[in-house]
């Protein structure tokens, strides 16, 4: 069995070859080869954690295993990051535990790659500006893996504590891209790509803030009752996810759909864009927003392209299990 320590990840795997992994599984995803298990999700009663599962097979890359960690809000006072995970690989032909492999970065860096994937295939050629809402922790890997999908001349930010943008004028400054702390009406009416990424449970940006031809990723929406953006915006967009299943049930369509203003069979999953069996954005003005829930088929991705690195480079440490 092979262990790739979290401590090793980043040295091992970049962002470019996880946009690759899961580019790759989404496409496998909408051709049905690879599908998600039923997601686990409990409030354990210790120490306030909420601790789950997200498992899944891909009949392609013969990826299968499962994610498994949470939340534990107390790590923070004790130098550790609140959001743990580990990721294991199992053997699809004999069940064998493969591989156990750090999941924190990787988390971070699939979860952009989705919305960077999104932006790829939905977003305008010509688009110029990017705004984005949230300057939390993944919000600087989301706007990272973003620019390297156009050439962005600005990027525009909005957060409820304006002071924490400071982490996203960063990221822009790596890039040489001018940064600016703006309201929503500004952002909505100036960005050209939009992404959302908070912990919000009430809607952030208004449908009216929003012009045509926008592409939309919104990334915070994991869980039922979140929510970013005006459910009447969803309605007014051409709807694309990862898995639809999730974004009916606790993704940023759930409120559009709940409240009758977006037909499920109106969604479409992102894959089929990659795939191609579907066209992805038909027209300019045509809004265009991915509802990017983060599933288990991710992460396992992620993980066997580290396992693969970590075998490829001699970093892998192998234990007799
Ligand atoms: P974080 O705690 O570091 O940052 C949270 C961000 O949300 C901050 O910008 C904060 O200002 C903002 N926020 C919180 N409550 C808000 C409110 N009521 N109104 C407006 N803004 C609010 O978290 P993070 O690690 O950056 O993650 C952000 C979100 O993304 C979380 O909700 C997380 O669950 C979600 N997430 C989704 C995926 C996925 O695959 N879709 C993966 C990882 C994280």
């Amino acid at each position: 069995m092979i262990i790739v320590p979290e401590r090793a990840i980043a040295g091992l795997i970049s962002a470019a070859d996880c946009f690759a992994a899961v580019e790759q599984v989404f496409a496998s995803m909408a051709k049905k080869s690879a599908y998600n298990f039923p997601v686990i999700r409990e409030a354990i009663g210790h120490a306030n954690a909420l601790y789950g599962f997200k498992s899944g097979f891909d009949r392609e890359s013969l990826a299968l295993g499962l994610k498994s960690g949470g939340f534990w809000p107390n790590n923070a006072a004790m130098g550790l990051t609140n959001h743990q995970s580990t990721i294991f690989l199992f053997d699809a032909d004999t069940g064998r535990c493969r591989a156990v492999v750090g999941g924190n970065l990787l988390t971070a860096l699939r979860t952009a790659a989705a919305s960077a994937i999104s932006i790829k295939y939905l977003a305008r050629p010509d688009a110029q500006v990017i705004g984005m809402i949230g300057a939390g922790h993944q919000s600087a890997f989301q706007l990272r893996a973003a620019l390297d999908q156009r050439p962005f001349e600005r990027v525009l930010g909005w957060n409820r504590r304006p002071e924490a943008l400071i982490r996203l004028e960063a990221v822009a400054a790596e890039r040489g891209i001018p940064f600016e702390s703006v309201g929503l009406d500004r952002l909505g009416a100036e960005a050209d790509v939009i992404i959302t990424i908070t912990s919000s449970f009430a809607p952030i940006l208004k449908a009216v803030q929003v012009r045509p031809g926008t592409h939309l990723a919104c990334m915070g929406t994991d869980t039922k009752g979140k929510q970013e953006v005006e459910a009447e915006l969803v309605a007014n967009a051409t709807v694309f996810t990862d898995e639809i299943a999730q974004s009916i049930s606790i993704g940023e369509a759930q409120h559009a759909v709940e409240n009758g203003l977006l037909a499920v069979d109106d969604i479409i999953e992102i894959g089929a864009v990659i795939g191609p069996s579907h066209w992805g954005r038909s027209t300019p003005d045509e809004i265009t927003l991915f509802d990017g829930t983060g599933v288990g088929l991710q992460d396992l991705a992620v993980a066997c392209a580290a396992v693969d690195l970590a075998i490829a480079k001699g970093v892998a440490i192998e234990v007799e299990f």
